[in-house]
């Protein structure tokens, strides 16, 4: 229903000719949390300090957070919950990864609530990284939502995540956040440290992000640090020690994706941009101003499956770098719409090898979506469908396969020109807000001045034959 509301607003002022973006919706959740480290990375005490504005159009009785370590073999002990100045029970389901707390009296509209939890968060050993960014190994430490990330109230019924797709629906929040950690340890953050003190073996940093749809951190022990700049950015990436010129090389590619990006899609919103290798199933995360990085891809003579590390880590930064606009600017559903920021991502990857790197590179990696789709005999799954609706295989070969081939189908129908219109627009339009396949239809549609519901059609909504 928010969605709704918002897209109504959105279209009434295009059609009145509103030139200006409208402007962005305030921020749902404003986080202030407290981290203290145990000295040896497995534990992590919290304090967090909620003030969640309903941005809806109903009122709520609850409020829902996701605890995803314990979706883990590590845990999230949530100590005491205070909601309106009283104790609030919790339920717990699915594992205990979903709290629920119930309001005293409904949240209505525009009306803010403000929540106090304490927490205690169980860090797990790396094991081969697949929880997703939240591990340790003896000298790393991700953190991945080591909070009780506050879900839409659109995602509140959803099931448990599927561990090769992204897992929830993020608002735009406001993060003010203070780590105690041991003194040894390098930072790696998404923005620029605010405060910084030191005593006694430990540092005490504080950051404040946003507005932007989740929170990353890691500490490093081990690390080699390199930046770049571009255009009033400063561009950082710790890799693993004595990896330097891979350092070099990912901080140099993260430099010129965001200026690529910059040029076609508009302005980056942060001053600073973290690319960080830490313990990782995939090969690489987004954040809003950090992505993360697999640690197995910095030995650039390595190689995995045969592809070389080189070409992988270029591909992965590239794709987390466009993440920045698929999903940190323009959110959407990553649960029901996966295609609509990977789809855009991995098309705006493949712009990016086109616009820096030429011809035969570009085509390598045009090659790959081919591939993806191969996978699945070219299937026409429509790319348009929920996580869950797909198989394993399916999902990548789909979303990240035939999903940048309909993009590219849409590109030659309207004209290039005309696409690179439309992909500036969805940006500067919904930057901000939560927007759906159809929204993106209506825009392509609205640019290309004529109906493109048939190519939509075909790719995106109908099941094949
Ligand atoms: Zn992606």
């Amino acid at each position: 229903m928010l969605r709704r509301l918002a897209v109504a607003v959105i279209l009434l002022a295009a059609l009145a000719g509103c030139g200006a973006a409208p402007a962005a919706p305030p921020v749902s959740s404003e986080y202030r949390i407290d981290l203290v480290v145990s000295d040896d990375l497995s534990r992590i005490d919290g304090v967090m300090e909620l003030r969640y504005t309903n941005q809806g159009i109903s009122a709520l009785d609850a409020l829902q957070f996701f605890l995803f370590p314990n979706l883990t073999p590590g845990g999230m002990r949530i100590e005491s919950c205070i909601v309106d100045g009283r104790p609030s029970s919790l339920t717990f389901t699915m594992n205990g990864s979903k709290a629920r707390a119930a309001l005293a009296r409904p949240l209505a509209p525009g009306a803010a609530v403000d929540a106090t939890v304490r927490y205690r968060v169980q860090v797990p050993p790396d094991s081969k990284g697949e929880y997703g960014g939240f591990a340790r190994t003896e000298q790393t430490l991700a953190m991945a939502w080591c909070y009780p990330v506050v879900l839409s109230p659109d995602a509140w019924s959803y099931g448990f995540p599927a561990p090769y797709a992204d897992y929830m629906v993020k608002e735009e929040s406001a993060y003010t956040v203070t780590l105690s950690f041991p003194e040894r340890l390098a930072l790696a953050a998404p923005c620029a440290e605010t405060d910084r003190r030191a005593g006694e073996g430990r540092a005490s940093v504080t950051l404040r992000h946003g507005p932007a749809r989740d929170f990353f951190m890691a500490l490093g022990g081990a690390w080699t640090v390199a930046t770049a700049g571009t255009g009033g950015t400063r561009v950082r990436c710790v890799a693993p020690a004595g990896r330097e010129a891979a350092a070099r090389f990912a901080a140099d590619e993260a430099a010129r994706a965001l200026e690529c990006f910059k040029k076609r899609f508009g302005p980056y919103p942060f001053g600073t941009f973290t690319v960080a290798a830490v313990p990782l199933a995939s090969y690489g995360l987004e954040f809003p101003g950090i992505i993360a990085v697999t640690d197995r891809i910095w030995d650039l003579d390595g190689e995995v499956n045969g592809i070389p590390n080189r070409a992988l880590l270029e591909s992965t930064v590239a794709h987390e770098t466009a993440h920045q606009w698929f999903y940190g600017m323009v959110g959407n559903d990553q649960v029901r719409e996966p295609w609509l920021d990977e789809a855009l991502t991995q098309y705006a990857t493949w712009l990016y090898f086109r616009d820096r790197s030429g011809k035969a590179r570009a085509n390598g990696y045009y090659a790959t979506f081919q591939e993806r789709w191969n996978r699945v005999a070219r299937e026409e799954i429509p790319i348009g469908l929920a996580v869950d609706e797909y198989g394993a295989k399916e999902y990548g070969a789909i979303v990240y396969g035939r999903g940048p081939l309909f993009l590219e189908a849409l590109s030659d129908a309207v004209g290039e020109r005309t696409f690179d219109t439309i992909l500036r627009e969805w940006v500067r339009r919904y930057a901000g807000r939560t927007a759906t396949g159809r929204d993106f239809q209506r825009l392509a549609s609205e640019i290309a001045g004529r109906d493109l519901s048939g190519i939509f059609d075909h790719w995106v909504w109908q099941a094949a034959d």
